[in-house]
């Protein structure tokens, strides 16, 4: 198991620390796991003069999986856009054709306060937002800003979807969804706009090969509202890149605690990076109060769908729910009566309760 390991920008370095803490332990337990470790980002930009150097690439592309902490830091919001540290990643998601971002909601019971939605609504949460990250019209081209006949001046962008792109996460929403409760909702913009007919005709024709899977459709206005109004009754959401961004974000904050959130980008062989939904929070980096968790469970997420370990996955997890039950927590997540602790001691607790 070949892990390339990225630790980025920010707080990224402490909290990869952490879960490296973690894959360290499954490696003395028996799996045989290798960690090398490479530069993204502004510690791209800062060692190598590029966010998403060559020896990284090299790297990356004989790894199996890859583990990212996070980029970005003030200190690079001047450069020019090249060589900013989020092009690092877009780059990367781009040279692996990681299709397939999946970011489960999931709500603790430990930290069902932590949400700003009443505990009844979110009490038990577990929902899985698929979207598709490679096309729509963050890719789509042409694009840009023109000067009309009339002299007036237009920006636009270009929206498409093409058979394949949909057909292929169509198929990992469906195979996600076999292993959970089987029950998946596409959301899309289908009266509106014809990409999303014809994204709805695809995912409907896919469907059928997953009988056992109960399928519907909602657009994106009424799964915004509905995602505040009774989010449970979601079980895997698959959508479009645009719809997904927003969506995904939005599914995030029903727990509330933006340092518990993994992240799993696949491509077509389930290589996939592995990330925490989180940025490099710069304001809080070298304190060592960042939440490590959502770094742990991304491992978690990287045992399950690269590496097909579901046992190793569910041990990571029932290790962070031990240290929630214990009352551990960092910073983001502390409530009175609880036991604050930092980054590092975070990571020891978890990796004592595996
Ligand atoms: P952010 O997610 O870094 O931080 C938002 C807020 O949440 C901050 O107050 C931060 O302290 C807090 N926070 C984030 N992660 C936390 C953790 N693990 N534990 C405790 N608190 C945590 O978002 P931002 O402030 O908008 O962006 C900061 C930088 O990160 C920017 O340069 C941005 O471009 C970059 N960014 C990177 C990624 C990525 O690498 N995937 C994603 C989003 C933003």
């Amino acid at each position: 198991m070949k892990i390339a390991v990225l630790p980025g920008d920010g707080i990224g370095t402490e909290i990869v620390a952490q879960a490296a803490k973690v894959l360290e332990t499954l490696r003395s337990d028996g799996l045989k796991i290798e960690l090398e470790y490479a530069h993204l980002g502004g510690a791209g930009y800062d060692a190598e003069g590029d966010p998403f150097p060559p020896t990284t690439e090299k790297l990356v592309l004989a790894a199996d999986a890859v583990l990212l902490g996070a980029v970005g830091g003030y200190q690079y919001d001047t450069l020019p856009r090249p060589m900013r540290p989020e092009q690092g990643l877009l780059r990367i998601r781009k040279r692996l054709g990681l299709f397939a971002n999946l970011r489960p909601a999931l709500v603790y019971p430990e930290l069902v306060n932590a949400s700003s939605l009443k505990p009844e609504l979110v009490s038990g949460l577990d929902i899985m937002i698929l979207r598709e990250l490679t096309g729509d019209i963050y890719f789509g081209q042409p694009r840009g800003i023109r000067t009309l006949e009339n002299g007036e001046r237009q920006g636009f962008d270009t929206m498409h979807y093409s058979e394949s792109e949909i057909r292929r996460v169509a198929h990992v929403g469906f195979q996600i969804a076999m292993k959970r409760n089987k029950k998946m909702c596409s959301v899309d913009k289908a009266n509106v706009l014809d990409t999303s007919m014809f994204w709805r005709e695809i995912v409907t024709e896919v469907a059928k090969e997953y009988p056992e899977v109960e399928t519907s459709h909602m657009y994106v206005d009424n799964a915004a509202m509905q995602l505040v109004r009774a989010p449970k009754q979601f079980d895997v959401i698959l959508t479009g890149n645009i719809f997904g961004d927003i969506l995904s974000d939005e599914a995030s904050m029903l727990t509330g605690s933006i340092g518990m959130l993994p992240s799993a980008s696949l491509d077509a062989n389930n290589k996939g990076l592995y990330e925490p939904c989180h940025g490099s929070a710069p304001d809080i980096a070298g304190k060592d109060i960042a939440n490590p968790l959502a770094t742990i469970l991304s491992v978690a997420m990287m045992m399950q769908y690269t590496f097909g370990l579901a046992d190793e996955a569910q041990r990571i997890e029932a290790a962070v729910r031990k240290v929630l039950q214990q009352g551990l927590r960092t910073g983001d997540i502390y409530e009175a009566g609880m036991q604050k602790v930092g980054c590092a001691a975070m990571g020891d607790a978890v990796v004592k309760s595996l």
